[in-house]
C-alpha cells in the first residue's frame, strides 16, 4: 500500500484545521452569546439554541474526531524521511492549550465562583454559564500557530534540501578535480619520463664528445678546454697546478711485433693503470696516439712527482691477457705552476707555455733512456 503523498495529507490536515476552528469560533459565540448566560431562559430562546447548539457541537466532536485518522497518518509516514517535521502539525490540539488557560484563569480572583460552570465536564449538557475556553483559545491559537509550524517545516525542509544538494554538487566538484589532477599527474610523469630520457641522452652525448672510445679516459678535445679553464682559474687564485705529459715507450714496436689488436689491448690496460693513480682531483685524458696527460690542480711538485713515480712503477707491473710476456713502460715529464710566485705568474702567459715544458721534460725522459720521470724547471 502506497502512502499519501504529503501535500495531500498536508491539505487534509489543514482543511481539519479550518472546520475545527469554524466549529470552536461558533462555539464560544454560542456560548458568549448565550441569553440564559446567569439568567432564567425564555422557553423559546431556550429551545432554538439548545437545538443549534447540538448542531455545533456535532460539528465539533466531528472535527476533532477528524483529526485522529490524520494523527494516524502522519504517525504512519517512516519517521526518517517526511514523519518527524509532518507530525508536527496536530501535536497542538486546541483544547490543550484551552485546558491549560482554563485552570490558570481559576486563579484569578473573581473566576473561582464561576468554576462548578467552568469545569463541568460535558459540554453538550445544556447548562447556562459554561463558557468553553478551550473552544475560544483553540480557535484563536490554533490557526496561529499551524502557519508557525508550516515556516518552520519549510525553512527547515529547503535547509536539508539545500544541504543535501551543495554536498552533491560539492562531490561532483570534487570528482572533477580528482581526475584534473590525474591527468596533469599523467602529464607529469610523462614529462618526467621524457626528460629523464632526454637527460641519458645529453649524457651520453657528452660522453661521447668528452671520453676517448678505445680507452675511455677523457679526449683531446676535453683536455684542451679542461687546461685552458685550469690554467685561468689557478692563476687567478694564485694556487698551483702540475702538468703530466705521458707517452708509453716504443709503442710502434709493440703494433710492428704483435700487431694493432694488441697495441689496443695495452692503450686500454695502460688507461687503467693512469686513471686509477690520477687523484680525485685530477682529470686523465688521451692526449692521442699512445700519448696521455694528466691535469693535476692545486698539486705541489714533490707530490706530483710521487703520483707520476707511481705511474711509472704501477706500468711495468701491467700483465696483458692476449701476451703474457709483453711488458709495456712509460715515460714521463712533469711540470708544475705554482702561480703564487711572481715570477712565475711572468713567466707562464699561457696554458700551452705550461704543456710545452711538460713535453720538453718528456723529451728529456726519453732522451736519457725512457722508462722514467722527468720535471721541467720553470724559472
Ligand atoms: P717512443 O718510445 O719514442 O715514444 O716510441 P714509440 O714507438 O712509442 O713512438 P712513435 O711515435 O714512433 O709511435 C707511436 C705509434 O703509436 C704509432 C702509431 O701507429 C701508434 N698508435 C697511435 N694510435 C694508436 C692506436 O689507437 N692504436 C694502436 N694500436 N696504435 C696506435
Ligand atoms: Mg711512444
Ligand atoms: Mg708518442
Amino acid at each position: 500500500m502506497s502512502l499519501p503523498s504529503f501535500s495531500k495529507v498536508k491539505e487534509l490536515a489543514q482543511l481539519v484545521v479550518v472546520a475545527t476552528s469554524v466549529g470552536l469560533a461558533m462555539r464560544f459565540i454560542l456560548n458568549v452569546g448565550d441569553p440564559t448566560f446567569g439568567t432564567v431562559p425564555a422557553t423559546h430562546v431556550h429551545f432554538m439554541y439548545s437545538n443549534l447548539r447540538v448542531v455545533v457541537d456535532a460539528l465539533y466532536w466531528a472535527t476533532n474526531l477528524a483529526m485522529v485518522p490524520v494523527t494516524q497518518v502522519f504517525a504512519a509516514i517512516p519517521k526518517t524521511t517526511w514523519g518527524e517535521y509532518a507530525s508536527l502539525f496536530p501535536i497542538t490540539p486546541s483544547f490543550l492549550v484551552g485546558d491549560w488557560i482554563q485552570q490558570q484563569l481559576l486563579l484569578i480572583p473573581p473566576f473561582p465562583f464561576i468554576d462548578k460552570y467552568m469545569l463541568t465536564e460535558d459540554p453538550r449538557a445544556w447548562m447556562p454559564g459554561v463558557i468553553d475556553w478551550r473552544a475560544l483559545v483553540g480557535a484563536v491559537a490554533y490557526p496561529v500557530v499551524l502557519p508557525l509550524l508550516q515556516s518552520a517545516f519549510d525553512a527547515a525542509k529547503q535547509l536539508v534540501l539545500t544541504v543535501l544538494v551543495e554536498a552533491t554538487h560539492s562531490h561532483k566538484k570534487e570528482d572533477r578535480f580528482k581526475q584534473a589532477l590525474k591527468a596533469k599527474n599523467a602529464e607529469l610523469q610523462k614529462f618526467n619520463t621524457d626528460f629523464e630520457n632526454l637527460h641519458q641522452e645529453i649524457h651520453s652525448l657528452s660522453e661521447a664528445v668528452t671520453i676517448d672510445e678505445l680507452t675511455k679516459a677523457y679526449n683531446r678535445r676535453f683536455f684542451s678546454e679542461k687546461v685552458r679553464e685550469l690554467f685561468q682559474k689557478q692563476k687567478q687564485t694564485q694556487r698551483l697546478m702540475s702538468i703530466l705529459m705521458i707517452d708509453i715507450d716504443h709503442f710502434k714496436g709493440v703494433n710492428d711485433t704483435y700487431g694493432h689488436q694488441v697495441g689496443d689491448e695495452v692503450l686500454v690496460f695502460v688507461t687503467q693503470v693512469l686513471k686509477r693513480l690520477t687523484p680525485t682531483q685530477g682529470f686523465c685524458c688521451r692526449y692521442g696516439g699512445e700519448e696521455f696527460s694528466i691535469l693535476l690542480p692545486n698539486m705541489e711538485v714533490d707530490e706530483a712527482t710521487r703520483v707520476a713515480e707511481g705511474i711509472r712503477q704501477e706500468i711495468m707491473k701491467v700483465r696483458f691477457p692476449s701476451q703474457a710476456k709483453l711488458r709495456s713502460t712509460v715515460s714521463i715529464g712533469l711540470a708544475t705552476a705554482d702561480f703564487a710566485r711572481y715570477d712565475v705568474k711572468q713567466k707562464l702567459y699561457h696554458f700551452e707555455d705550461l704543456i710545452r715544458l711538460a713535453d720538453d721534460a718528456l723529451y728529456q725522459a726519453k732522451t736519457q733512456g725512457r722508462n722514467q720521470v722527468r720535471r721541467a724547471q720553470i724559472v
